[in-house]
């Protein structure tokens, strides 16, 4: 029997991008409805950031049985999704609705029999793994982030296909459980986004850790052998592997219904929104990675955000450009802020940079782990800080302060004159910032 409902915004996804948006405007006072196809809390907490972190951190100290690191990686998620089976959404004043979300029109969707209207719907629905189209990749049924945390055995060997962050994270955790791991990659490196000193550098730390990595080359083919093994061809060479990981970006999840009503895609199919969110039917509104920018937690949750604001307060304020920060979670971490050398040259801008080695600071002699450096990018005739880049442990923490840096305008000069506690790996970019200080 179906049953309508109206309400003042409906959500669609519960990724970081919806679950913020939604619990935003049910505590602001406004009736809201959110709907789910799959477990709450999206990519993130199911087949991304949380068990990829965890299989990292429960990867580094010491080898375990494959059936316990699932355990594990569990009860992680577990633990990160609380008690209540439904997010506490009652109590955000969010009404939750589960099941795969169709639009009948812009302003109205079906869940199963039941029909929800809103004079705003905001379409949160995330991204898929995208399978390249080699020929009989997919028909060789390859592992994703969506199904590797729950193999039922690890294989012998592994082709992981992808050197983005992704690809390198769960290679490394996947070698440092004992599988031989090939990472191959089109682009002529690995982590392409960082800068090339960075994916220099990453590459000879994997290479010497045993991790095979495969850079400039083109799949050309593929197929699951007789047995289950998984044989590549690429230019003039034949590979033979146990499992193959597709990690090759991703694609955008669009609920069904929504080609019928004209909604404005990009080239690669991801929603266009306004500088505020809103895309071009009045009233639909769409955050984050289903918008195709910057695909991290951090900024879906900050566009879901952004756009509950202007449906609560009614106005259209433009998002200002947030700083490009994240990081990579590998031995040593990757952390990126702002602009890298190339991106500062291109913007017009004349550039100064520094680069200063982990093994000069006391904090990285002591803790024993002296590989990698940091790289700052400042702007010649201000001295502004436009970027920072960090190969080194804890640099994810330290990409957090450069973001900040950046974000409030400082320069080297003014970073270097902080004083920062001794001894810590924060003082890696603060000296960084010395040295392009100082010319
Ligand atoms: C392996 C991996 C590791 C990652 N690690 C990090 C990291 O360390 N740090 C970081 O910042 N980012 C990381 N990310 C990226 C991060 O997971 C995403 O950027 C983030 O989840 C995007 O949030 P979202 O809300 O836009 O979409 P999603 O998290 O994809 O959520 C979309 C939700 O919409 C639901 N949905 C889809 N269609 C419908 C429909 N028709 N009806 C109802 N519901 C629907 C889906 O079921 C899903 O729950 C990682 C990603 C992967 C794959």
């Amino acid at each position: 029997m179906t049953s309508e409902h109206t309400y003042d915004a409906l959500v669609i996804g519960d990724g970081p991008a919806g679950d913020a948006a939604a619990r935003k405007m049910g505590s602001a006072g406004l009736h809201v409805a959110l709907v789910e196809a799959a477990e709450l809390g999206g990519e993130c907490l199911n087949s991304g950031c949380v068990p990829s972190k965890a299989l990292l951190a429960l990867t580094s100290r010491e080898r375990r049985p494959w059936d316990e690191v699932v355990a594990r990686v569990r009860a992680v998620q577990l633990l990160t999704r609380g008690s209540d089976p439904d997010g506490g959404f009652a109590e955000a004043g969010v009404d939750l609705y589960r099941g795969a979300a169709r639009f009948l029109g812009p302003n109205e969707v079906a869940v199963g029999e039941t029909v929800l209207r809103a004079p705003h719907v905001v379409i949160a629905t995330g991204t898929a793994p995208a399978i390249p189209p080699i020929p009989g990749l997919a028909e060789a049924n390859p592992l994703t982030n969506r199904t590797v945390f729950s193999i039922p055995s690890l294989p012998g060997r592994l082709a992981v296909i992808g050197g983005g962050a992704i690809g390198l994270e769960l290679g490394q955790a996947f070698h440092r459980l004992g599988v031989e791991v090939t990472i191959f990659e089109v682009l002529d490196r690995v982590a392409a986004s960082e800068e090339p000193e960075v994916s220099a550098e990453l590459e000879r730390v994997l290479q010497a850790a045993g991790v095979r990595v495969e850079t400039g080359i083109r799949i050309e083919r593929a197929a699951r052998q007789e047995g289950g093994r998984v044989a590549l061809w690429t230019d003039g060479r034949r590979w033979e592997f146990d499992e193959v990981l597709v990690a090759a970006g991703r694609s955008p999840q669009l609920p069904e219904g929504l080609d019928r009503l004209g909604l404005a895609l990009d080239q690669r199919g991801f929603i266009e929104t306004s500088a505020c969110g809103e895309t071009n039917l009045p009233g639909v509104w769409a955050a984050g990675d289903v918008t195709g920018g910057l695909q991290f937690t951090h900024y879906a949750s900050l566009q879901g955000h952004h756009v509950a604001r202007h449906i609560i307060a009614g106005e259209c304020e433009p998002r200002p450009a947030p700083v490009g920060v994240w990081a990579i979670f590998r031995e040593p971490e990757v952390g990126h802020a702002g602009l890298t050398e190339g991106e500062a040259r291109r913007s017009g801008r004349t550039v100064r940079t520094a680069r200063l080695d982990a093994r000069e600071l006391d904090w990285f002699r002591a803790s024993g782990s002296t590989i990698g450096f940091a790289k700052v990018v400042a702007d010649a005739a201000t001295g502004r800080l436009l970027g920072a880049h960090l190969l080194c442990e804890r640099a994810s923490d330290l990409a957090g302060e450069a973001a900040l840096a950046i974000q409030c305008g400082l320069t080297a000069r003014e970073v270097a004159a902080a004083v920062h506690p001794y001894p810590t790996a924060a003082e890696l970019f603060r000296w960084a910032c010395a040295q392009v200080s100082h010319g």
